[in-house]
């Protein structure tokens, strides 16, 4: 389902394992495999850029402390112009 996104997530490529889990867990499918290779010689996950709800079941299914991070997108304060791109603040 197309919307704004609720919010977005940061993956530390060196941290990540590409295990892939978080890959297939995401609701909206907004992560994915990166084509390059990490210095563990396995591809990286990485947030597609769109889509993402904030849910930080990403978090929960990643073995990898440290590997991501869920920052949830503030909504405008009501009556006021919604500003290009909103706040963002960490939600896990
Ligand atoms: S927080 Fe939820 S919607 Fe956002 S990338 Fe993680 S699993 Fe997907
Ligand atoms: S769950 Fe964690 S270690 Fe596995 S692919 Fe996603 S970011 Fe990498």
């Amino acid at each position: 389902m197309a919307g704004q996104a609720r919010g977005k997530v940061t993956i530390d490529e060196e941290e990540c394992k590409g295990c892939g889990l978080c890959v297939e867990s995401c609701p909206p499918h907004c992560i994915e495999f990166t084509t390059k290779l990490n210095s563990c010689g396995v591809h990286p996950a990485r947030y597609a850029g769109t889509e993402c709800t904030a849910c930080g079941i990403c978090f929960y299914c990643c073995p990898e402390p440290g590997a991501i991070t869920v920052y949830r997108l503030s909504p405008p304060p009501k009556g006021a112009l919604a500003p290009s791109g909103g706040h963002h603040a960490p939600a896990l």
